[in-house]
């Protein structure tokens, strides 16, 4: 039984096939057509049909940009707009004929992660995506979790600070608002009068308002990893997406989430993904 995996972001398709020791058989990246939900249909479709020839037993998963919707099937939450309201999984099944698994780029994440990466020897994992977004997966025994109505694990919304950020998700105050890319970039923004990326923002140390920005931005991720584990209590939990590059998160990050955890013995692994970019197309072959 061969896994094939798709990952659909925003600006590439990619799609590998492993065979049933998670060897690498075949591999490809295409750029994703812009706007054309159609587009997108048929490239993933041509994309599987290339890298499946030959092969007759493959499962066949796909991570996606966004979560899909318990109650309706349809996309959500997607920063790839042409999917929102689609729906995606039943569409894609027509197409190739073919059972789809389909879960969001956390959930996948998490998965590969637990499964091929750096949290492999841990039972009980909460798989963390920082970037444009914050979200995050929960895996249990090399399983994901994906909760009773496929929001466990979003942290990203969880209220931090009450009557805070406004939030796109219609309510105030969410993690994504304090510790995503863009809120981080807007926050130094704010105090600095500067508009400035991410990587020259965290090389500014000599900026005044600098150890602000940096101390602020410390306590909310404490806080907000802090309270999952005090609900979850993870064995580890491991950080991707573009934020998770930044070093002080495993050191005075780690300190600022074991500060606030409600227990005597707070020791959570705190660590840096080993798959990088290829988690998501890993974790679609791990979906069925
Ligand atoms: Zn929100």
């Amino acid at each position: 039984m061969y896994k094939l995996g798709v990952d659909l972001g925003g600006t590439k398709i990619e799609a590998v096939l492993l065979d049933e020791n998670f060897n690498v058989i075949k591999r490809k990246r295409i750029l994703t057509p812009q706007n054309n939900y159609q587009k997108i249909l048929d490239s993933i479709s041509s994309l599987v049909m290339e890298i499946s020839e030959n092969v007759s037993n493959y499962s066949l998963g796909i991570c996606t940009p966004g979560a899909i919707s318990k109650q309706t099937g349809l996309i959500k939450n997607s920063n790839t707009q042409c999917l929102i309201g689609k729906s995606l999984k039943e569409d894609l099944e027509n197409k190739i004929g073919k059972k789809v698994f389909m879960e969001n780029d956390a959930n996948c994440f998490a998965l590969a992660e637990a499964t091929l990466g750096v949290v492999i020897d841990f039972d009980l994992v909460f798989g963390v995506i920082l970037g444009t977004g914050v979200g995050g997966g929960i895996v249990i025994n090399k399983k994901l979790y994906p909760g009773r109505t496929n929001i466990g694990g979003e942290w990203g919304h969880h209220t931090l600070h009450r009557d805070g950020n406004t939030c796109y998700c219609g309510k105030t105050g969410c993690v994504e608002t304090y510790i995503s890319g863009p809120s981080l970039e807007n926050h130094w923004t704010k105090l600095t009068g500067k508009s400035q990326y991410l990587p020259e923002i965290l090389t500014s140390t000599d900026n005044d308002n600098w150890q602000k920005w940096k101390n602020e931005f410390l306590e909310n991720f404490g806080y907000g990893l802090a309270n999952v584990i005090d609900i979850l209590d993870p064995d580890a939990i491991v950080l991707g997406g573009g934020l998770s590059n930044i070093d002080f998160l495993y050191t005075e990050g780690k300190e600022s989430i074991h500060n606030q955890v409600f227990s005597d013995l707070v020791d959570t692994p705190i660590l840096k993904n080993k798959l990088g970019d290829s988690a998501g197309v890993f974790g679609a072959c791990m979906l069925d």
